[in-house]
């Protein structure tokens, strides 16, 4: 099968993921190989790509937010028929036995393996999964539309409901790519407000079409103080100017796997029982409600789309903040 590796880790400017053919791999007891009909593309990805996260499994195949079919299952990997469309997320498995799993906190585990990170992704023709692991995917989103409901949009769920959004309230969002495009639409269903700071003009267009009350700069304060505030911008200086933009007793979340060094700050921007805290990974129990969620609303993605073989261009792309919504890959 052809597959985009990543033979070591080194900036997306030198085009680092290579399409080439490597052995289409069987599915062992209780996986399932699905053949990737749609794989978006997402930060953490890049982080990969360029070694921003601890080394792991090289050469790897990114990508995890997969949308494909069952084409073959393993011995025991009969909960869903050949042929189902399932998506593949960020979260591939679990030890399912260390003290966090077992306390329903299997975000936390302490041996878990993720898709495009320490087990191959999807980027490619075929990638393997875990049956328990994967989740059908609602009738009604196109391949495509789909793929970023994966991880955009299940972490930017998770880092909702971390968000301690009061009903009716004032939310604040900082960066406004794939996962913020999505997290804004649930946001409107439960009632709330929404703030959006971000430093790309195109990205800021965007968030006004899909309704933000106000958006501004990345460190531009919002006209008025807010209840939650998610960052999902990788940028460590935006942390002071999201606590300033928020009112007593607020939660400010921080949504990425990486962030550059936070600035120091005075103790006065979370004084007042102001809340910071991080988001890693999700549940599975997370996902489910979330395509739930977002079938109900429905979500509406704005995509971009690129041929698997054009991954690094798409990439750098993101890297440049030149994606509206979210990117997506098709063989
Ligand atoms: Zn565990
Ligand atoms: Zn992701």
């Amino acid at each position: 099968m052809k597959a985009c590796v990543l033979d070591s880790p080194a900036p997306i400017e030198t085009a680092p993921l290579i399409w080439r053919d490597i052995p289409r791999p069987s599915p062992q007891a209780g996986q399932l190989l699905v053949q990737v009909r749609a794989c978006g593309i997402c930060r953490t990805d890049l982080h990969v790509i360029e070694g921003e996260l601890p080394r792991s499994k090289m050469p790897i195949v990114p990508g995890h937010q997969v949308v494909g079919v069952i084409a073959e299952q393993g011995s025991g990997a009969t909960r869903y028929p050949i042929g189902t469309r399932v998506g593949i997320a960020w979260l591939h498995a679990t030890d399912g036995t260390c003290e966090y799993c077992r306390a329903g906190k299997e975000n936390l585990c302490e041996h878990p393996s993720f898709t495009g990170y320490t087990v191959d992704g999807g980027f490619a023709e075929y990638a393997l999964a875990e049956q328990d692991f994967v989740y059908p995917i609602p009738d009604g989103f196109a391949d495509e539309h789909a793929a970023p409901l994966l991880c955009a949009g299940i972490i930017g769920f998770r880092s909702l409901r971390l968000a301690n959004l009061p009903k009716n309230g004032r939310l604040g969002l900082y960066g406004f790519g794939a996962a913020a495009h999505v997290a804004i639409q649930v946001a409107h269903y439960w009632g709330c407000e929404v703030y959006v700071c971000t430093r790309d003009e195109r990205h800021q267009k965007l968030a006004r079409e899909l309704g933000a009350v106000w958006a501004g700069g990345t460190i531009d304060a919002p006209p008025k103080l807010l209840d939650s505030a998610i960052v999902f911008a990788p940028a460590g200086e935006i942390v002071p100017a999201a606590l300033k933009a928020l009112n007593k007793g607020g939660t400010l979340t921080l949504g990425g796997i990486h962030m550059s060094p936070i600035p120091q700050f005075d103790y006065d921007l979370i004084y007042g029982e102001r809340v910071m805290r991080s988001v890693a990974n999700n549940t599975r129990e997370d996902g489910r409600d979330f395509l739930k969620i977002a079938a109900e609303i429905p979500i509406h993605t704005e995509i971009e789309r690129f041929a698997m073989q054009d991954a690094n261009r798409a990439l750098n792309a993101l890297k440049n903040d030149a994606i509206r919504g979210a990117a997506v890959l098709a063989p």
